[in-house]
């Protein structure tokens, strides 16, 4: 069946014919690709074609996909059985994995979404602090959970608006929202309201709106500043762990100046390797006032699951210096090719990195980087979709957004690389004819 059929009949048995929104292609417009299989750095649809993958599963796939480590990792927990609701001895191999390199995190649950997680960790942080009020910053994305679907009302840092429908405002208006980067708009919000903030959320470096990596010093003053009014940090890995280094964006500024100690950590994508593993992780003494021990209640009838922590465990084990070493070698390599293709057409942009995390902005108006999320929407975002679409027409599949990051992995050798830097210059045309 042909991607535009399945598409067709996706829709009339699912809503929107998709399962995740971003899924839908509705910001570049045109028909998703229905995919069958993936196999290292290439997925291929149902109508046979094979595409170069620059979106990895959203970040899992550091290896590659199908890394025959992990895939036999999985086949063999799954012929001892999917599911115990018992504890394993793998779990905690997995918890200790984490541990050893990211030493805030002194103890782990473990979950199996992101969404599960973040939702998690506020409510703990709620729960340890005896406080109500959370803060977030515009144009991060923690999940889906109905305190996290909260918009920024209207002036800076304001009691925030419901971001959906179903979300009560009674919920929306326990989160402020700050605009990012902003040390000053966080000093106010704390002046205001420092003695009911239980914590502030943060991305460790954010790429939900594209990449916007946290100013130098950023994340280390909001810890400051937190923790001077009695709050807590929770920092959301959960994109960014073990992704940009084997110790997460917090390994990457750990040693330098602005190095920083978050409360808790979030954790998602990678850690699970492809399948459903997420987890939470901080100091003993707040992990502690978790069920059974403590009195915040957080359960999963899957959490733990033996087949996903199996992918976690092979994909953190396999995940070595080298790979890192790699991914960022082909991240510089690919986002270098992309510039020189926009620049060569005339295009201004500018390409923001966080680690081997990238992506880019179009437009005079953001030529010099953006920092938050009222940047990243100054750019002339209508470019990317052709952009978009040249790349998949020539085979490269890149995130259908220009509000994500691309994302490499430790698979793409040099035809492959190859094969991104030869569509690129049809598809930098189609962005300056926009
Ligand atoms: N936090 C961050 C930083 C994320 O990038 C995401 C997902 N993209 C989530 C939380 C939510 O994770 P999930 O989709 O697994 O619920």
């Amino acid at each position: 069946m042909t991607n535009a059929g399945l598409f067709a009949r996706a829709q009339a048995a699912i809503p929107g014919g998709v399962n995740s929104p971003v899924r839908a292609f509705r910001s570049v417009g045109g028909t998703p690709r229905f995919l069958v299989s993936a196999r290292g750095p290439y997925v291929t649809d149902a109508e046979g074609r094979e595409y170069v993958d620059l979106v990895a599963g959203w970040g899992p796939a550091i290896l590659g996909h199908a890394d025959p480590r992990v895939v036999e990792a999985v086949t063999d927990a799954a012929a001892r059985g999917l599911s115990f609701g018992s504890s394993t001895p793998a779990e905690t191999e997995l918890a200790e994995l984490v541990e050893e390199r990211i030493a805030p995190v002194e103890k782990l649950r473990l979950v199996s979404t992101g969404t599960e997680a973040t939702m998690s960790a506020i409510r703990l942080a709620r729960g340890f602090t005896g406080r109500d009020l959370l803060v977030k910053f515009s144009g991060h994305y923690h999940g889906h959970s109905d305190g996290l679907l909260a918009e920024a009302g209207s002036g800076l840092a304001t009691f925030a608006l419901p971001g959906s429908a179903g979300v009560p405002r009674e919920i929306a208006a326990l989160t402020l929202v700050a605009p990012y980067n902003d040390l000053d708009a966080l000093r106010a919000v704390f002046a205001e309201h420092g003695d009911r903030i239980a914590a502030v959320i943060t991305e460790a470096a954010a790429a939900n709106m594209g990449v916007v990596p946290p100013l130098p010093g950023f994340n280390r003053a909001l810890v400051d500043l937190a923790h001077a009014h009695g709050a807590l940090v929770i920092s959301d890995e959960v994109l960014t762990g073990f992704r940009v280094s084997a110790a997460g964006w917090w390994g990457l500024e750990n040693g330098t100046d602005s190095a920083y100690t978050p409360d808790l950590l979030t954790f998602g994508k990678v850690i699970g390797g492809g399948m459903p593993v997420a987890a939470l992780g901080g100091r003993t003494e707040i992990m502690d006032q978790l069920a059974p021990l403590g009195p915040v209640y957080q359960a999963g009838t899957l959490s733990g699951n033996p087949v996903a922590v199996a992918a976690g465990i092979a994909t953190l084990r396999a995940a070595d210096a080298a790979v890192y070493e790699q991914l960022d070698a082909t991240a510089a390599t690919i986002s270098d090719a992309v510039s020189a293709a926009l620049t060569a057409e005339g295009v201004a942009h500018r390409t923001q990195h966080a680690g081997n995390l990238f992506s880019f902005v179009f437009g005079e108006a953001v030529a010099g980087g953006v920092h938050d999320y009222a940047g990243v929407l100054r750019q002339e975002s209508w470019r990317y979709s052709p952009f978009f679409h040249a790349m998949l027409e020539a085979g490269v599949s890149l995130p259908p957004s220009v509000f994500e990051a691309w994302f490499v992995t430790a698979a793409h050798d040099e035809a492959a690389i190859g094969r991104v830097l030869d569509a690129l210059p049809g598809a930098a045309r189609a962005a300056a004819s926009a």
